[in-house]
């Protein structure tokens, strides 16, 4: 077979691209802090809240920027007070942090398998996992698709459950309630988004937020960030050292700006994909993602379902097509979780998917010969 020269490799994910459109803006926002040496927290960071705040139209409540996705959940749940005895409510297919951060307090994950039109956790499943020790819901709007949390909303309540939304993968995705739009992030008590460098809206290292429209907690999130202090030198609980640096925070102030624009370059990738694999015909043996009603999904990751999905991805790598795998080992088979007793068989739609998701590249800047290539050369896989 001919060996495809290296430059022409299509990369899985690409950040140059988008960059250089916005090179000069950011650089002058990373002055502007080297110029002031203001690297902690302070007006930067302040005022991203305040800019998130409104591309949210929040009315109440506030934006809180902290480290990274990860401690954004951990904060979440520590501001909620989960701890031993207590569980929570998740989906076995996320990134790992969704899960680490319940057993990283000494609570249990509890496991609700997924919906496998949407890839999202069973709102049915997540019924029958309710006990009267659920503390909280932690639902994953995954890949830029939102959970329908409305349909849980009110059952949550009635049992005091609160309801964290990992928003990691969805910032800018929102979902039509009642004539209503309701955003990823704002549907729960608290949302919890990643600006790792590639996500939707990523920075120039980690970085994370959270979001939350009750006083009461956005108080308690302020202060666990910074140590727990509540006045100088003063502390009233144990917190973290979790702050979105200034840095971050000037850099993705001025990427915030271009988010929209680049979440709709990205549903109009996915377009594209779809109409590149109705005219090879390979709609059926590959499935594609579907929006769900209502939706507006921001794919974040675009991920189609083969069978042999493994022999597919080596022969397009042979050919320089790039494509991964999201995620390769459901949560309740990783090994650091053994001790929640899981065992194969236990999930069987996540299992099944993690065997059989495959994410195609989907970034601003990707180019329609660069979609077709990669279709076609799944069709020529596939015909073999
Ligand atoms: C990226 C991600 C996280 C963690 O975010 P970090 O900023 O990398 O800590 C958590 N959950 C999901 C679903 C993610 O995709």
């Amino acid at each position: 077979m001919e060996k495809t020269h290296e430059a022409e490799r299509l990369p899985i994910l690409d950040l140059t691209r988008a960059y250089r459109e916005i090179r000069e803006e950011v650089l002058e926002a990373v002055t502007r802090v080297f110029d002031s040496q203001g690297f902690i927290l302070g007006p930067e960071v302040r005022s991203f809240e305040e800019h998130v705040e409104s591309y949210l139209e929040m009315k109440q409540g506030r934006v809180v920027g902290c480290a990274s996705g990860t401690d954004a959940l951990l904060l979440a749940l520590m501001a909620l007070e989960v701890g031993p005895g207590d569980e929570v409510i998740t989906t076995p297919y996320s990134f790992f942090a969704t899960a680490g951060v319940v057993a990283r307090l000494g609570a249990r994950a509890v496991f609700a398998d997924i919906d496998p039109m949407t890839f999202n956790v069973s709102l049915k499943e997540v019924e029958k996992k309710i006990t009267s020790r659920t503390r909280v819901f932690l639902p994953v709007h995954l890949f830029g698709q939102t959970v329908p949390l409305e349909g849980v909303r009110e059952l949550c309540a009635e049992r005091g459950i609160a309801i964290v939304e990992d928003a990691a993968q969805a910032l800018g995705a929102w979902r039509h309630v009642d004539g209503a739009i309701v955003r990823a992030g704002l549907m729960g008590d608290v949302g919890c988004y990643s600006f790792f460098p590639t996500k939707n809206l990523g920075g120039c290292g980690d970085g994370g937020m959270i979001v939350t429209r009750s006083d009461e907690l956005a108080a308690r999130l302020l202060r666990l960030r910074v140590h727990g202090e509540s006045s100088l030198y003063r502390h009233e609980e144990v917190g973290l050292n979790s702050r979105l640096d200034a840095l971050q925070a000037a850099v993705l102030d001025v990427k915030l700006r271009h988010l929209e624009r680049w979440n709709a370059e990205r549903r109009v990738l996915a377009d594209r994909y779809r109409m590149f694999f109705e005219m090879e015909r390979l709609v059926g043996p590959v499935t594609l993602p579907v929006e769900a009603e209502g939706n507006h999904h921001i794919y974040h990751q675009y991920v189609v379902r083969v069978e042999r999905r493994d022999e597919l991805m080596a022969h397009l790598e042979e050919k320089g097509l790039s494509t991964r795998v999201y995620y390769p080992i459901p949560l309740h088979l990783q090994p650091c979780f053994s001790f929640w007793g899981h065992r194969e068989g236990d999930f069987p739609e996540s299992e099944r998917l993690s065997r059989e998701a495959l994410a195609l590249p989907i970034f601003p800047g990707l180019k329609p010969e660069e979609q077709e290539r990669l279709v076609k050369g799944m069709a020529a896989a596939m015909r073999r």
